[in-house]
């Protein structure tokens, strides 16, 4: 089966979409870690939208609902070394990946912590302890390196696939690791120039060493399966394999996510690997907001600083070659919130901020720091016509609305003026809620909320698709 990627989908989202969809992935599955399967589908038959959702936290580890994990905060040590140091600089990776395992993180390979303890130096480590011990295939290198699949995709396959094996070779001595971390790359590579990575696979595994092609192969075959598998999936090649199997099989990355946690086992990190991946196909706005909102973390050893969805968006960026500062929203005329429809209210970016706590938040746009409040989703929607996942997008914050206000909440949507993304999601509210004709819609609207703009015509087709 062949995906179908959306050609017109701007290549900015697919590089959030990656980077976002890796911690994700990893924050969704830290709770199920070692457990058995099918214990995600068993605690969350469906979506959970309403204020509890799936990002539950919990495990063995105790993890905060949405923290991510080592496989995040170690691909943030790598993000920002390449940042940093203008490219790969191995010994810069290594001595940011020693100070933090000093710094004792909750959780971290076993491989990776004797690698890193080893008082080695980084371009010997690794290969001293694959010779001492062999069994050095473990996924802890592929769980790490989406930004630096973002980072060199531009600089094509073979720079891409190289840098994916020299990453990985700083704690996985064993060259197996290395090739799936050059396969991921390749592939990471095809889906953010819009192509398909499973189309990819047979091309992309020519490339792997021959001596380790036939094992890449047997797990990334189109009937390949988990059960198949010959190794716990701590170990590369199921991990790899699992990822691609869903990313096969689900429609969406939610649906991709569902079906790797319930595998079992590592699910944080087979997560990670499988949100990158299907991150990159899909974008930022196919990841479900009510995820992407909540997931954040620190990294031990490094400083305090918390980690939130628009920092790693702006991370993303830059490892795709932007150089904008990261965002800070200028002041708006503070519109008080508003019902529009029952339980829904209107405001602008400052109306909401400063609004009640007990509001559910749905901000439509970026809004620099976070708020107070205790729920605030962020859906990805420009006001623009490169919204080329808006129908996604549109039916994610009407499931939510209407999760939210059978929880009991009052819900309080808003984008920086309060009038065209606002104006087109309380539209598509009384569509949906009351069963209006769009015309119909926008005019309730307009009687209730007089900031309401309509110039955007790609919003006013959208909202005729709102059934
Ligand atoms: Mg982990």
């Amino acid at each position: 089966m062949a995906l179908s990627p959306l050609p017109s989908m701007p290549r900015s989202h697919r590089v959030a979409g990656a980077l976002i969809g890796a911690a994700v992935g990893d924050a969704l599955g830290a709770p199920f870690e070692f457990g058995p399967p099918g214990q995600f589908s068993a605690r969350f038959p469906v979506a959970a939208r309403g204020v509890q959702t799936e990002m539950c936290g919990g495990g063995a580890l105790h993890w905060a609902p949405g923290e991510f994990t080592d496989d995040t905060q170690m691909a943030l040590l790598l993000a920002t070394s390449l940042l940093e140091r203008g490219g790969l600089d191995e010994a810069d990776v290594f001595a940011r990946f020693q100070r933090w395992a000093r710094a004792e993180p909750p959780d971290i390979g076993s491989q990776t912590r004797a690698v890193l303890g080893s008082d080695r130096p980084w371009d010997v480590a690794a290969a001293e302890h694959f010779a001492r011990h062999g069994h050095a295939a473990g996924n802890g290198s592929l769980m790490r390196t989406t930004p630096a699949a973002i980072r060199f995709a531009r600089a094509g396959t073979a720079a891409t696939m190289g840098a994916a094996r020299r990453q990985s070779a700083l704690t996985h001595g064993d060259p197996s690791a290395g090739e799936g971390c050059a396969v991921f790359h390749e592939l990471v590579r095809v889906a953010l120039d819009g192509g398909d990575p499973l189309v990819a696979l047979p091309a992309t595994l020519a490339l792997v060493a021959r001596e380790h092609r036939a094992r890449w192969a047997t797990v990334l075959a189109p009937d390949w399966t988990p059960d198949r598998a010959t190794e716990s999936n701590g170990a590369v090649w199921p991990t790899l394999g699992t990822a691609v199997w869903a990313l096969r099989h689900g429609r969406d990355v939610a649906e991709v996510l569902r079906l790797v946690i319930d595998q079992g086992g590592d699910t944080d990190t087979v997560a990670a690997v499988a949100g990158g991946l299907a991150g990159a196909v899909h974008g930022i706005a196919g990841i479900p907001m009510r995820w992407t909102s909540v997931v954040h973390g620190r990294v031990p050893g490094w400083s305090d600083r918390v980690w939130w969805l628009a920092d790693l968006h702006h991370l993303a960026a830059a490892l795709d070659g932007s150089t904008a500062p990261p965002y800070e929203a200028p002041e708006t005329r503070r519109l008080a919130p508003r019902e529009v429809a029952d339980g829904v209210w209107a405001a602008d970016l400052d109306g909401a901020r400063h609004s009640p706590a007990d509001f559910a938040v749905v901000s439509l746009c970026r809004t620099g720091t976070r708020f107070e409040h205790d729920v605030q989703r962020f859906a990805y929607l420009t006001d623009d016509d490169a919204n080329s996942e808006l129908d996604a997008v549109l039916s994610d914050v009407l499931d939510d609305i209407e999760a939210l206000r059978a929880d009991g909440r009052r819900v309080l949507v808003h984008c920086f003026a309060g009038q065209s993304r606002t104006g087109l999601v309380l539209r598509a509210w009384f569509r949906r809620s009351s069963g209006l004709s769009a015309a119909e819609a926008t005019d309730a609207v307009g009687r209730r909320w007089p900031y309401l703009s309509l110039w955007n015509e790609s919003f006013t087709h959208a909202l005729e698709r709102v059934h």
